[in-house]
């Protein structure tokens, strides 16, 4: 049998803080436990926003907390070949479109159609309006021609193409605490017609994990709840291009004293700087309900 495969897959776009030691923690556990590899992956497509400082800083980070990950790493930003052939398929299922909106155009387009409607327009799960549909009218020859033209664009699932050649039910298998596995329905659609390829990056975030954890054989996900619906798309697009879905653990985020979540955003305190103050990589582990390892000896 195969041995499990487990990553931790932050983004080098600010420091590591508890809750990305809870994450990397929990993940190193998993796989110790099930006799699996543990790799960490860079999530960097996001050019504009990581920098190389953060970077180093999580391998600084996760090698102080006692992790051990297998060589070499993973960067995304090294492989938008293999998110630009995963494009290609999608596009030649007939299942994406080009969108020519800007944020704005959106904006307006759905304050109209609330205006219309007296009512508030659907939201995607992160809060966001679902895209109104505006560029799916567009025909074939005037999209390439604006394209050939230099407009910038972002890519869409058509949702309804995508229902057509995939009407589901989706489903995906969900691994809990204990490691006991359980069938969950996923509801890709809820997303409405989701980019896939970013206006200003030649991938998104669905599209390169879905492609890394398949292309690095992960056999279980392990990531906050804050990606749990997500992993609804992710089934999908894994559908779409012919991969395998691995099992799902969503685990619990890490909170601040006051019960927000901790975000890179609200400043909340990096592993480094605890660090710098003298606490050790036991009190995190025990603090976020670990049992304390040896320290692997190098
Ligand atoms: N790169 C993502 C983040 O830092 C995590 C992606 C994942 O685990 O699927 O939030």
């Amino acid at each position: 049998m195969t041995k499990p495969v487990f990553r931790f897959a932050p983004s080098p776009n600010g420091r590591l803080h508890l809750g990305h030691a809870y994450s990397a923690l929990l993940n190193a556990n998993f796989a110790r436990r099930f006799g699996g590899r543990f790799l960490l992956r860079i999530e960097d497509i996001d050019i504009t926003r990581c920098r190389p400082e953060f970077e180093a800083a999580i391998y600084d980070d996760l090698a102080w907390l006692g992790l051990v990950w297998e060589k070499p790493v993973r960067r995304q930003s090294e492989h938008f070949a293999d998110y630009r052939a995963a494009f290609l398929r999608l596009k030649g299922r007939g299942v994406v479109y080009p969108c020519f909106c800007t944020r704005k155009d959106i904006a307006q387009t759905i304050a109209c159609l609330e205006a219309e409607g007296g009512q508030d327009w659907p939201r995607d799960p992160d809060g966001a309006p679902l895209y109104p549909g505006t560029c799916r009218a567009i025909l074939p020859d005037g999209a390439e021609s604006r394209i050939a033209a230099g407009e910038p664009h972002a890519w869409r699932l058509d949702k309804a193409a995508v229902r057509r050649l995939l009407p589901g039910p989706h489903a995906f298998r969900r691994l809990d605490r204990d490691g006991r596995e359980e069938a969950v329905t996923a509801d890709p659609w809820r997303w409405g017609d989701a980019v896939i390829v970013r206006k200003e990056i030649p991938t998104s975030y669905h599209l390169s994990v879905v492609m890394d954890d398949a292309l690095q054989g992960v056999t279980h996900v392990v990531r906050g709840q804050d990606l749990e619906a997500a992993t609804d798309l992710h089934v999908l697009l894994q559908g779409l291009l012919e991969l395998p879905t691995p099992l799902y653990h969503h685990h619990g985020l890490v909170l601040d004293p006051t019960g927000d979540k901790l975000a890179k955003s609200r400043q909340s305190r990096p592993l480094a700087e605890l660090r710098v103050e003298g606490v050790t990589p036991q009190v995190i582990w025990q603090r976020l309900g670990f049992e304390p390892q040896p320290t692997p000896s190098t």
